[in-house]
C-alpha cells in the first residue's frame, strides 16, 4: 500500500461525507475515539439553546414544554437502534458503573428466585476494572462468588449448573477482541445463566443485535463511539421478558410509575423507566443526542454494517503497515477480523517502557491514541472520521518515532494522571 493508494480508497468511500459532521482539530488525527468521541459540530449550538433558551427562558416549564422529562426515553430509542433493541427498551441515564451495578443486582434476584443453588458470575480477569469492582462488590453484598476466568475459550467450561450470570465486555477495552455475543449467549442460556453484555467498546462501532441474541441485560458508554462527550450519560437494556420481573436496586423517583403522587412507598415504573434513578442530566442528555445523532446519520449510508466493513478496512490497514515498518511491535489484537473491535493494540516486543513514552511521542506530532498498563499502545479507529490516509500516515508516524528514538525524550516518559 501507498499514500496514494489509501488516498484513493478516500476518494471512493461512500462514507466519506460523515467525517464532515464533525469539528477535527487541524493537524490531528485522532485515535481515542474509543476513549473519548470527537465533538459534533452541532452539540455547542444545541448545548447552547438548552442553556439559554430551555432554561434560560423557559425555566422549569421547560421540563413539560421542551420534553426535558422524556429524554432519556427519546435518547434511549435513538441507541435502541444501534444496538438491535425495540423503541421503549433502553433508556439513557447515570454511568456505565451504575448500570452495571442495577442490572447484576437484577440479574441476580432473578436468579435467587428461579435457581438458588447457582452462585457464580462468570467474568474475565481482563475485563474493564470497574466492571469487576462492581461485580466484586455485589457478590459479596448477596452472597455471590465472582470467579474470573484467564481467556476467552475458557468460558464454555465454566459454564455450568453454578453458573448464575455471564458477565462480559462485548469488546474488550485492552485487546480490541470481540465475544460472539450470540454463540456465548446461548450457551449461557444452555447451561441455566444469564447473560449481561457491556456495550462501552461496540455501541455505534459495530453491529449489535440484542434482540436477535436474546441478551438478558445490556448496558454502554455514551461518551465513546456515541460521541456524547466527557462523562456523557450510559445506557441500560433489559430483555423484555426480564425488565418488570424485579426492581432494581437504585430505587429513584425517577424509577417510580409516578412521581409526581409524590407518594411515600416505592411502586416501579412499567418497563425500562424502573432502571432511571434520579433527575436526568438535561445538558448531558442533550449533547449525546448530538453524538448519537452523529452515529445514525450512517444509516442511509448503510448503517453499521457500513460502519463495520470501513471500520476492517482501517484496523486492516494500519496493521498491515505497523507489521512493515515497526518490527519493534506486536500485534495484540486478533489477527481473525470476526473477532476484532474497531482498535488496534500493539506492544513493544523487548522493550515494555517504550509503550508509553511512544504514545506520548505520537501525541506531541498529532497522532492520538492512547496507552494501557502495563505495556498497550491502544488505537481507537472510529469509521465515522477516520479516512484511509489517516490509518496510513499513523503507521508512518509510529515507525518514525521508533526508528528516531525520540520517544526516548525526558518530556514523553513522564506519566500522567490519565494515560
Ligand atoms: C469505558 C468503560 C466503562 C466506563 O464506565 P464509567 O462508569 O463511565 O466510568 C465501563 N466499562 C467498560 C468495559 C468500559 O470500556
Amino acid at each position: 500500500m501507498t499514500r496514494d493508494d489509501a488516498l484513493a480508497l478516500d476518494a471512493t468511500d461512500p462514507l466519506a461525507p460523515l467525517r464532515d459532521q464533525f469539528a477535527l482539530p487541524p493537524g490531528t488525527i485522532y485515535l481515542d475515539g474509543n476513549s473519548l468521541g470527537v465533538l459534533p459540530k452541532t452539540t455547542a449550538a444545541r448545548v447552547a439553546e438548552v442553556v439559554t433558551g430551555e432554561w434560560g427562558t423557559g425555566l422549569i416549564v421547560s421540563w413539560n414544554r421542551a420534553g426535558w422529562i422524556t429524554l432519556p426515553q427519546r435518547v434511549g430509542d435513538k441507541i435502541a437502534r444501534l444496538v438491535g433493541a425495540a423503541p421503549g427498551e433502553l433508556v439513557a441515564a447515570d454511568s456505565t458503573s451504575v448500570n452495571l451495578y442495577k442490572v447484576l443486582a437484577a440479574a441476580l434476584d432473578i436468579v435467587r428466585a428461579d435457581a438458588p443453588q447457582r452462585r457464580r458470575i462468570l467474568s474475565e480477569r481482563s475485563n474493564f476494572p470497574t466492571d469487576l469492582y462492581i461485580a466484586e462488590a455485589l457478590a459479596a453484598e448477596r452472597g455471590f462468588e465472582l470467579v474470573l476466568l484467564d481467556t476467552p475459550e475458557a468460558i464454555p467450561a465454566a459454564l455450568d449448573e453454578s453458573a448464575a450470570v455471564l458477565m462480559l465486555t462485548h469488546v474488550n477495552y485492552r485487546s480490541g477482541r470481540m465475544h460472539d455475543m450470540a454463540a456465548l449467549t446461548r450457551a449461557a442460556h444452555a447451561a441455566g445463566a444469564l447473560t449481561i453484555w457491556d456495550l462501552a467498546h461496540s455501541a455505534g462501532a459495530v453491529p449489535l443485535d440484542l434482540n436477535a441474541a436474546g441478551a438478558d441485560f445490556a448496558i454502554g458508554c455514551g461518551y465513546k463511539y456515541l460521541n456524547g462527550g466527557p462523562g456523557a450519560p450510559a445506557f441500560v437494556w433489559a430483555h423484555a421478558r426480564h425488565v418488570e420481573r424485579f426492581r432494581q436496586p437504585l430505587a429513584g423517583w425517577m424509577g417510580h410509575a409516578a412521581p409526581f403522587e409524590f407518594t411515600p412507598g416505592y411502586r416501579p415504573a412499567a418497563g425500562i423507566a424502573r432502571y432511571l434513578c434520579g433527575t436526568p442530566a438535561i445538558l448531558a442528555l442533550a449533547a449525546l443526542e448530538c453524538g448519537v445523532d452523529s452515529v445514525l446519520a450512517a444509516e442511509p449510508l448503510g448503517g453499521l454494517a457500513a460502519l463495520r466493513a470501513k471500520s476492517l478496512a482501517l484496523t486492516r490497514l494500519f496493521a498491515d503497515e505497523v507489521r512493515a515498518r515497526c518490527p519493534q511491535l506486536r500485534l495484540v489484537s486478533p489477527e481473525t477480523e470476526a473477532e476484532r473491535g474497531s482498535q488496534v493494540c500493539l506492544a513493544p516486543r523487548d522493550e515494555p517502557a517504550l509503550a508509553y513514552a511512544v504514545v506520548q511521542a505520537l501525541i506531541a506530532r498529532g497522532v492520538v491514541g492512547d496507552f494501557r498498563a502495563p505495556d498497550i499502545l491502544r488505537f481507537g479507529f472510529t469509521p465515522l472520521y477516520l479516512r484511509h490516509v489517516d490509518a496510513f500516515d499513523a503507521a508512518v508516524q509510529l515507525a518514525e518515532v521508533l526508528a528516531s528514538g525520540e520517544w526516548r525524550r525526558p518530556e514523553f516518559n513522564q506519566r500522567q494522571a490519565v494515560t
